[in-house]
């Protein structure tokens, strides 16, 4: 396994800029309530993981284009990296294309925000060519109409994310462990596992009372790990409750529900432990299985 620190590597030839797209976890995923437009009011602890989309951007072209050869990702202008692209040049009021490849690692609606990572590495590497007129929180702004996890991928650092996720303070307690990233391959809408958000069930508030709040100075990863979603995916999908139990069968010291799913990760505390498990998850020959590191 490769374990890179998150710094933004830009590849810069002299018409070209390869960014590094990470996936996040969610360390506690807590819904605080719901807002008179509809989205969600959330606080979660958000941290990267070493697990990359590669995009690369090439500028000498006249419109912007997508070019993504994964099934489930449209290379048009639904693509969140090509809607990216689009805001950053308009908001600029420049006439300029970008031609944008998209190699995804990340799984697809998987809980893991590879698309808001894809769009807010096209806004840092246009920024970036464009010798940075946008200043990061500008970045932000602009990335947060894109969708409510955008503004955490241009951060790039541990963070608790308050209102829809545009509010992110830096949190710096996480001692990073090994992680399994375990993605069963099925299905899952965000939207409508919100829909089916009961407020009034939601267990985090308590835990989070008890051992954040009351104790944010001796912060416990693994007894804080939670996720307000996480009944509503494991009711609809029992392959999600599975792929935790196996985690912690197999010794993770915990294991939660990334997002809205259908991802779950585990935590272990060593490498070759979580290696280990990595080949006997694999056996379930319908889960894809990551090892990665958080990257602090
Ligand atoms: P969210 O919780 O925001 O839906 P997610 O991490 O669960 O995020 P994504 O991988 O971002 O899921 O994909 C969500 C949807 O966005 C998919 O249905 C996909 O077709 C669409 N999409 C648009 N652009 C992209 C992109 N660049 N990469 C991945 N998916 C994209």
């Amino acid at each position: 396994m490769v374990i890179k620190k998150l710094k933004l590597k830009y590849d810069t030839k002299s018409d070209s800029v390869n960014i590094l797209a990470p996936a996040k976890i969610n360390l506690f995923l807590h819904v605080t309530g719901k807002r008179p437009d509809g989205y969600h009011d959330l606080f979660s602890l958000m941290c990267c993981v070493s697990l990359y989309d590669s995009v690369t951007l090439n500028f000498d072209v006249a419109n912007i284009s997508v070019v993504c050869s994964h099934p489930q990702v449209p290379g048009d202008e639904t693509n969140l990296a090509w809607r990216a692209a689009h805001l950053f040049l308009r908001q600029l009021q420049i006439d300029a294309g970008v031609e944008i490849i998209l190699d995804k690692k990340i799984p697809v609606a998987a809980g893991l925000g590879g698309g808001s990572s894809d769009a807010a590495a096209v806004l840092l590497g246009l920024n970036h060519y464009h010798k940075n007129p946008f200043s990061e929180d500008e970045l932000s702004a602009l990335g947060l109409t894109l969708g409510a996890d955008v503004p955490f991928f241009i951060f790039r650092k541990p963070a608790i994310a308050e209102g829809v996720g545009e509010k992110l303070k830096q949190f710096q307690q996480i001692k990073p462990l090994p992680v399994l990233l375990v993605y069963p391959q099925i299905y899952v809408s965000t939207a409508s596992v919100y829909d089916n958000l009961n407020l009034g069930l939601t267990k985090c508030k308590q835990r989070l009372k008890k051992l954040f709040f009351d104790n944010e100075h001796s912060f416990d990863m693994i007894e804080c790990l939670c996720n307000d979603l996480e009944t509503v995916t494991m009711h609809r999908h029992s392959e999600v409750r599975k792929a935790q139990k196996a985690l912690i069968h197999h010794g993770a010291s915990g294991a939660l529900m990334s997002g809205s799913g259908p991802t779950v990760f585990g935590l272990f505390t060593d490498n070759v432990k979580a290696d280990h498990v990595k080949k006997e998850l694999l056996k379930n020959s319908s889960w894809q299985v990551f090892h990665v590191a958080m990257l602090v």
